[in-house]
């Protein structure tokens, strides 16, 4: 908590912001969430470093629905913010947003998902 935000407390006993009426930027050097570039992202060509990096399983490749086909989810739901994947990526397609607003109306809105184009064995492998 910042020191503003205690002693305004102890002033007023007013402990919260006016916030979501009024906005409250984030302060300086805050880490939102990580997003995903389809467009720069290489898992085509067998990229999978930031599924590597990613303890949670945030980043993950599922199979979809079909049984065929594969893609790359960013899932925010147990996302920890940890920037590894940001640090891991080696084409730029991860960064991080100052963005604290995460509120979302079904689990499927919190993820960010890339499809490949690649050809799956039997055994699932790519
Ligand atoms: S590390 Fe970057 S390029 Fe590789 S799969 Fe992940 S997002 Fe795509
Ligand atoms: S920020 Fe951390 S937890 Fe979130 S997707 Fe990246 S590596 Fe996974």
């Amino acid at each position: 908590m910042e020191l503003g935000w205690l002693l305004r407390g102890w002033r007023t006993g007013i402990v919260t912001t006016p916030y979501p009426t009024r906005p409250d930027p984030p302060p300086q050097g805050f880490r939102g969430r990580p997003q995903l570039d389809g467009e720069r992202c290489r898992i085509d060509d067998g990229c999978t470093v930031c599924v590597e990096v990613c303890l949670p399983r945030a980043l993950r490749l599922e199979t979809v629905p079909n049984g065929l086909d594969r893609r790359l989810v960013l899932d925010l739901l147990p996302c920890i913010m940890c920037g590894l994947c940001v640090q891991a990526c080696p084409t730029g397609a991860l960064h991080m947003q100052s963005d604290g607003e995460l509120a979302v109306r079904s689990p499927q809105d919190a993820q960010t998902i890339v499809p490949l184009e690649m050809e799956v064995s039997s055994d699932g492998h790519i």
